[in-house]
């Protein structure tokens, strides 16, 4: 400590290089350990990266806080918490010019993620920060540095980072929630369920851009029906009663704005735990749910599209159908074809966010538009055919078709914002009113093929530099490409988005992507790693570890893959 002040003391008031003098190195506190793994350049640019390192003789964790694994996220996630809730106090905030004197640490939203901001370990605890070196113009502000490093950094480790000043009680909440939800998803296979959503769940957010739930005053809490209602066991909070939905075809029907999409989100996010008092802690899907969604506009790779579409015109190829600009119909289609070559057992589809053609094609347009002259095969025949023959499980939210019922073994109405299981009526209403719509596309759901990313297609490079940035857009830049993952639902962090560029470039660099692998293969071993090592395999950068990356599903990573304009793929 004494030789950081001797540093900055000497630094003071010349040029802002000279902070460089402090990457790499690693300072010792009473407490804890200070280290610059990166050092900005100049006031305005990208924050300096250190991280904090604690003796975990002194931050005195229980095993039992951080073990087993699911225990270690769920405090992750937590410290990552409270670390920011006491930047706010403790931190002085501006001190100079552009960044001076910021202290940030990642933020997570209402999802509880496996994080690379925090590390628990046996031996100790570490947090990664942002820091803004501060200056006046561009001369260095050694004082201020002084102040920031010696007095709040300290006071910020002691707040957040060692166990006896920590509150107990929603620490142990914490971690009991995230790990009942992993508990209770891992039971939703041998119980023949594909999503649950306990009783008296809050599943309204308070808008389009804010996921915190809506007060409890103004929403209506979840109630299962009890034809559907299942009992799933939580290790913390014991038996909980609430809707099992099954495997097979599900609709979700009800009139306009009863809460019918509002369900479908919150099972789409589901697939992540959230955390205690989110409304949501106790709904879970199944970890392979993949929201599927019109994208007109996207580009297609060599994707078999024939399951759904046929017959082009002018004869164009739709066993390795490409777009550079795919229309509703044939993005939808590509994104169950690229869903299911990355392994996604569950769809969820929302009306509101599909096709009409892909969804329905009812009985006069057959009369009329003759099977011969229209190249879509409706989602309403291959739905039944997805689950005979590959296993693969529907939720569909439609309130405006009920030739769905012909096909559908449970359908949920939502009913001012009430769950009602409707699926005998339904049943008797499609066979009192025969629809009379012929039934189309064959009796297989057909083939998915796995294709081979060609790396030479992928370039990370921008000029000679290599070049990935998450981008505040919803997209990637990967060299010279913008990655658009605006419609990629179910990335729900931006510190996801920033894993998933650096992954497709580790794959890259580790030749994990090397023209002969499969999708599916490059995803497992990707899968595999981040297993045993942790989302820090993503940062570039030697002995640079990256405090802001969040693990994305494999689904998305393929997802981000399958949107790279240059993409190309052997079949
Ligand atoms: P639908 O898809 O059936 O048209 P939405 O799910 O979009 O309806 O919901 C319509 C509105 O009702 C939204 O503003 C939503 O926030 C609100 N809402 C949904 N579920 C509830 C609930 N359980 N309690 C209170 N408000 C709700
Ligand atoms: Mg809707």
């Amino acid at each position: 400590m004494e030789r950081l002040k001797k540093i900055l003391n000497r630094i003071d008031n010349k040029g802002y290089k000279a902070y460089k003098d402090l990457q790499g190195e690693t300072f010792h506190f009473p407490d804890f350990d200070l280290i610059f793994y990166y050092v900005q350049g100049d006031p305005f640019a990208g924050p300096s990266q250190i991280a904090v390192k604690v003796d975990q003789k002194r931050a005195q964790f229980p095993q039992a806080t951080f073990s087993p694994f699911i225990r270690n996220i769920g405090l992750n996630d937590y410290l990552t918490r409270i670390i920011h809730q006491q930047i706010r106090k403790i931190c002085r905030g501006n001190r100079g010019t552009g960044k001076s004197g910021l202290i940030a640490v990642d933020n997570p939203g209402q999802e509880v993620l496996e994080r690379s901001s925090v590390r628990v370990t046996e031996n100790m605890v570490e947090a990664r920060l942002f820091i803004g070196l501060p200056a006046r113009g561009r001369r260095v502000l050694g004082r201020q540095a002084e102040e920031m490093l010696i007095d709040e950094i300290p006071r910020l480790v002691q707040a957040s980072l060692f166990f006896p000043s920590l509150q107990r009680n929603p620490l142990i909440q914490h971690l009991q929630v995230v790990e009942d939800q992993e508990v209770m998803r891992s039971q939703l296979r041998e119980k023949g369920l594909i999503a649950f959503i306990a009783n008296n769940s809050i599943l309204p957010r308070r808008s389009g851009v804010d996921q915190r739930p809506l007060p409890a005053r103004e929403a209506v809490p979840f109630q299962s029906p009890s034809s559907l209602e299942v009992e799933l066991e939580a290790p913390h909070a014991g038996t909980i009663k609430g809707m099992g939905i099954p495997t097979g075809i599900n609709l979700i029907v009800g009139g306009g704005y009863h809460g019918k999409s509002t369900l479908l989100r919150a099972l789409e996010r589901s697939v992540y735990n959230h955390i205690p008092g989110d409304g949501r802690e106790r709904v879970v899907a199944s970890p392979t749910a993949l929201k599927i969604r019109a994208e007109d506009g996207r580009r297609v790779e060599k994707v078999n599209i024939t399951p759904f579409i046929n017959n082009l015109p002018y004869g164009q190829d739709t066993g390795n159908f490409c777009s550079e600009e795919a229309s509703g119909s044939t993005s939808q289609a590509a994104n169950i074809l690229e869903g299911l070559e990355a392994g996604a057992e569950v769809l969820l589809m929302d009306e509101d966010t599909s096709a009409t053609n892909f969804m329905i094609r009812d009985m006069r347009m057959q009369q009329l538009v003759a099977k011969n002259k229209e190249p879509i095969t409706p989602f309403i025949d291959k739905v039944g055919h997805l689950y005979t023959d590959r296993k693969v499980s529907t939720i569909l939210v439609i309130g405006g078709s009920g030739d769905y019922f012909d096909v559908a073994d449970t359908v949920i109405m939502m009913d001012e914002y009430q769950a009602r299981d409707v699926s005998r009526e339904a049943r008797n209403i499609a066979s009192d009113y025969q629809t009379l719509r012929q039934k189309e596309g064959g009796e297989k759901f057909g083939d998915v093929l796995q294709r081979k990313p060609q790396p030479q297609s992928l370039n990370p490079r921008k000029g000679k530099k290599v070049k990935i940035k998450s981008r505040a857009d919803e997209a990637i830049q990967f060299g010279r490409e913008n990655i658009n993952l605006h419609n990629v639902e179910q990335i729900v962090d931006p510190s996801q988005t920033r894993a998933i560029g650096d992954l497709i470039f580790y794959a890259l660099r580790e030749k994990i992507i090397d023209g002969e692998k499969t999708i599916d293969q490059i995803l497992s071993i990707i899968e595999e790693r981040l297993q045993k090592e942790g989302v820090e395999i993503a940062s570039p950068f030697k002995n640079q570890p990256q405090g802001n990356y969040a693990r994305p599903r494999s689904l998305e990573i393929a997802a981000a893959l399958n949107r790279l304009r240059t993409l190309q793929v052997k079949t």
